[in-house]
C-alpha cells in the first residue's frame, strides 16, 4: 500500500471516533486517516526511567510498577469529593490525587498491575502524591503489553477541549500498528541508498514513537525528503511537459528590438543586460520559455519584458502583457504608448470594466491581429478574448494571480513564451517550490542614482509632528501618498479610512495644499484622472488604500505614510515603500502604528525600519508567518510539506529537487517508476493539472 493512498479512510470511520470526534478532528485539520498519521507530535516526554517508589525524586519523568491497592475519598477546599487511588510496590506506596476524573475509580482497579509515569511527585500530608499522571494497565504479561504512555519516550501531540492528548496518542498508536508493515517504501532504491534512507514505514513510526530521541531528527528528515521530493517530482514533470513541445515562433528578426534599445533615455544596469539575454536565450530557443523575473520593486523589470515584446513584434508576434490591476495596466499602457510613439506598433488595452462598444472595438482588433501589444487585466484570460497569433505572454507582478490564472493563459496560445515577472523576492527555498517548474532571472542591483529610502516607524500620538514634516515636504513640491487600509468608515473597525482622512486633510489638517484621493471602489475613469494630477504634479497629496501597493511610478514622489502600518504584512508595506524613492531625491517612509503591537507586528515594523532589501525581508517574513501565509496556500497550490519545513531543511530540499528532476530527465513519463506514478496521482497541487502524464 502506498501511504497516501490512506487519504481515502475517512477519519470518520477509524475506530473510536465516529461522527462527533471527526468534527473536532476536523478542526485540527485531520479529515483522514492519512491525515492522523501525518499529525505530528511537537515534542517528547523521556518517560523511560524506572524507579521503585522509595527511589523517587520530585523533579523529573519516571515510571514506577505497582498494584492498584484500593481508593478513598478526600474533601479538598470547598471542592466536591476528590478520588484518590493508592498503588504500591514492595517498597512503598503513592496516591494518585484524580481531580475531575472520578471515572478512574473503574478503569484502575484493586489488584491491577499498572505502570504510573508522572513528573509531579511531591510529598505531602506523609505520603508521596501526584495529581499529574499517565498510567497503563498490564493485561497479565507486561511483555505482551504495549507501552504508550508510560515508560517510554512518549509523543505530546496539540490536543483540543474535546480531543485529549491521551486520546489521540492511542489512536495514532493503534492505526501505526495497524498499516505501517503494509506502507510501501516508494522512493527509488538508488537514491534510498546513495543518503542511506532508512525504510519509510520505520521513519514514520519512529517519528511518533522513537525508541531514542536522537533518532528523531534523522526520522524527521528522511520524512522531510520525501516530502521535497514528490513535490520536485511534479514540479519536474509539469517542466518536462512544457519543454517536450516545440514550438512555432520564431525570433529572428530584431530591427524595432534594437531601434528601442538606441533611443533608451538611460543605459541598462549590468543586472538588466544579463536577464535580457537569459531571455533572449530562451525566446531563440526552440522549446517554450518559461521563465521567472525576479527583482526589487523598482529594479526596471519593465523595460527589460518591453525589449522582449518588441522582439516578439519584430517576428510578427502578438504580445500579452498581463499586469494584477487596472491601474497598472493602465500605467503600463501609457508607458508603453509614450515609449513607442515612433514605432508602427499599436498598443492596446483591455481591462474589465470598459464600455461596451470600446470593447467590442477591442476585441476585434486583438483578433484580427491589428493589435500588437495587449496589456491589460485579468480580463485577458476572459473566453471572448481570442488572440490572432499570440505568441509571448509577460505577467507582471506574478504573487497577486493564481497560479491558474497562469495556467489559463497559456492556453490561449500554442505552446507560447511565458515570462512572469515579480517584486516580490522570495526565499530560495520558496521558489524552488512555489515558482519550481520556472527558469529564475533575478535583478538585484537599483538602477544607478537612487536614493535609500529612510524608514521611520511612530506611534501615534506623534501624528501632529508627521504633519508638520508632511506640510514642509509639500512646500518643497515634493509629493506625498498616505495609505489607509479602509475606504469607508467601518463599524466593525475601530480604524481610520481613505474617505474620512481625504476630507479631513482637504479642510482642516493641509487645506492649504491640493489633496486626492484614490481607491479601488472608484470608477477606472476616476482613477485614471486622479493618477494622470498625480503624475502630472497637481496633486500634492495622496490619500489612498492598497491601489498603489504594486507598480506605480511616480518619480516626484518622495514621501510614503502608511497608517495602521501594523494591519499590512511585511511584503505589503514594502511593496507600498516601493512606490518612493523612484527618483533622485530623498525619499521617506513613515509608519504609524497604535501601542498595542503583537510582538510579530513589531517585529515587522524593526524589520521595515532596519532593512530596504527585499530578499532579507521575505526570510524575515518567511520566518514570521511561516510560508503559506505568504504566498496564500490556496493560491499557489503548495501542498502541506509536513513535517518538512522551508526553513530549516533547505538542503533537504536541493537534495530532493536535484534527485526528482534527473529521475523526470531519464524517466520523463514514469514508466519505469509505476508506484511513484501512482502516489504522485494521489497528490494534490491545488490550480494545477500537473500530472497528465499517460
Ligand atoms: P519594476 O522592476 O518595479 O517594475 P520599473 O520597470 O517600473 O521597475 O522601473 C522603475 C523606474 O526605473 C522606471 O521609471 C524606469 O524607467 C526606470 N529605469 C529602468 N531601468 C533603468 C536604468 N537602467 N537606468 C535608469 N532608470 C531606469
Ligand atoms: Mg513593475
Amino acid at each position: 500500500m502506498r501511504f497516501n493512498e490512506l487519504k481515502k479512510q475517512d477519519i470518520r470511520y477509524v475506530k473510536g471516533v465516529g461522527e462527533r470526534k471527526s468534527a473536532f478532528f476536523n478542526k485540527l485539520n485531520i479529515y483522514s486517516l492519512y491525515d492522523l498519521l501525518n499529525f505530528f507530535p511537537f515534542r517528547y516526554e523521556d518517560r523511560t526511567k524506572l524507579k521503585k517508589i522509595n527511589q523517587i525524586h520530585t523533579d523529573e519523568w519516571q515510571s514506577i510498577y505497582g498494584t492498584v491497592l484500593g481508593y478513598d475519598y478526600f474533601k479538598a477546599f470547598g471542592r466536591k469529593r476528590v478520588l484518590k487511588i493508592f498503588v504500591g510496590d514492595d517498597t512503598g506506596h503513592i496516591s494518585l490525587i484524580c481531580y475531575n476524573r472520578n471515572f478512574l475509580k473503574n478503569i484502575l482497579k484493586k489488584e491491577m498491575k499498572v505502570f504510573i509515569s508522572s513528573n509531579k511527585f511531591t510529598n505531602k500530608y506523609n505520603e508521596l502524591q501526584t495529581s499529574d499522571f499517565d498510567y497503563e494497565i498490564i493485561d497479565s504479561d507486561e511483555s505482551e503489553t504495549d507501552h504508550i504512555h508510560t515508560k517510554r519516550i512518549v509523543p505530546i501531540y496539540h490536543s483540543t477541549e474535546n480531543l485529549s492528548g491521551r486520546f489521540i496518542r492511542t489512536l495514532v498508536f493503534r492505526e501505526l500498528k495497524h498499516v505501517i508493515s503494509d506502507i510501501k517504501d516508494i522512493i527509488p532504491n538508488h537514491i534510498k541508498k546513495k543518503y542511506k534512507l532508512q525504510d519509510f514505514n520505520k521513519c514514520l513510526y519512529k517519528l511518533h514513537f522513537p525508541a531514542d530521541l536522537n533518532e528523531v531528527d534523522v526520522v524527521r528528515r528522511r520524512l522531510a525528503f520525501d516530502r521535497f521530493f514528490f513535490l520536485e517530482l511534479i514540479l519536474a514533470l509539469h517542466k518536462k511537459q512544457i519543454t517536450l513541445k516545440e514550438k512555432k515562433q520564431k525570433y529572428d528578426n530584431e530591427v524595432q528590438y534594437n531601434k528601442l534599445l538606441k533611443q533608451l533615455p538611460f543605459s541598462l544596469t549590468d543586472d538588466q543586460n544579463h536577464v535580457l539575454k537569459e531571455i533572449l536565450f530562451d525566446l531563440k530557443n526552440n522549446i517554450p520559455m518559461n521563465r521567472l523575473l525576479m527583482g526589487d520593486v523598482g529594479s526596471g523589470k519593465t523595460v527589460v519584458a518591453l525589449l522582449a515584446a518588441l522582439l516578439g513584434i519584430d517576428n510578427d508576434l502578438q504580445v500579452a502583457f498581463m499586469a494584477p490591476t487596472e491601474i497598472l495596466a493602465t500605467q503600463h499602457y501609457n508607458n508603453i504608448k509614450n515609449l513607442l510613439l515612433n514605432f508602427n506598433i499599436e498598443v492596446t488595452l483591455l481591462v474589465g470594466k470598459q464600455k461596451v462598444k470600446e470593447k467590442q472595438e477591442t476585441l476585434k482588433k486583438i483578433k484580427s491581429g491589428d493589435s500588437h501589444i495587449i496589456v491589460g487585466t485579468h480580463a485577458l484570460i476572459e473566453e471572448q478574448v481570442v488572440f490572432h497569433n499570440l505568441g509571448l505572454i509577460i505577467i507582471d507582478e506574478q504573487h497577486r494571480f493564481g497560479v491558474m490564472q497562469r495556467a489559463r493563459m497559456h492556453l490561449k496560445a500554442d505552446n507560447p513564451d511565458v515570462l512572469v515577472m515579480t517584486a516580490t523576492p522570495i526565499p530560495r527555498t520558496l521558489s524552488l517550490t512555489v515558482y519550481g517548474d520556472l527558469d529564475i532571472s533575478m535583478i538585484k542591483e537599483l538602477p544607478p542614482g537612487r536614493k535609500p529610502i529612510r524608514t521611520l516607524w511612530y506611534k501615534e500620538n506623534h501624528l501632529d509632528e508627521v504633519y508638520q514634516f508632511l506640510r514642509e515636504e509639500m512646500k518643497k513640491k515634493h509629493q506625498i501618498y498616505v495609505v489607509y487600509p479602509l475606504v469607508k468608515e467601518s463599524e466593525k473597525m475601530d480604524l481610520k479610512d481613505a474617505e474620512t482622512m481625504y476630507i479631513n486633510f482637504c479642510h482642516h489638517i493641509f487645506k492649504d495644499f491640493n489633496i486626492g484621493l484614490i481607491h479601488g471602489q472608484m470608477k477606472k475613469e476616476e482613477k485614471s484622472n486622479i493618477m494622470d494630477d498625480f503624475r502630472n504634479g497637481k496633486l500634492d497629496l495622496l490619500v489612498s488604500t492598497t491601489v498603489i501597493e504594486v507598480g506605480v511610478d511616480v518619480a516626484n514622489a518622495s514621501v510614503m505614510v502608511i497608517e495602521h502600518a501594523e494591519r499590512f504584512g511585511i511584503a505589503q508595506l514594502h511593496q507600498l515603500r516601493g512606490r518612493i524613492g523612484r527618483g533622485d531625491i530623498s525619499s521617506t517612509c513613515i509608519l504609524i502604528t497604535g501601542y498595542k503591537l503583537t510582538q510579530e507586528g513589531r517585529e515587522r515594523m524593526k524589520s521595515m525600519v532596519k532593512y530596504n532589501d527585499g530578499f532579507k525581508l521575505a526570510e524575515i517574513d518567511l520566518r514570521l508567518r511561516g510560508p503559506g501565509e505568504i504566498m496564500g496556500t490556496k493560491q499557489t497550490g503548495l501542498p502541506d510539506l509536513k513535517p518538512a519545513n522551508l526553513l530549516e531543511d533547505q538542503k533537504i530540499l536541493e537534495t530532493a529537487r536535484k534527485e526528482a528532476f534527473d529521475l523526470i530527465d531519464q524517466d520523463p513519463q514514469l514508466t519505469e517508476n509505476t508506484d511513484l506514478k501512482e502516489y504522485l496521482k494521489n497528490e494534490s497541487y491545488e490550480g494545477l493539472d500537473l500530472i497528465n502524464v499517460s
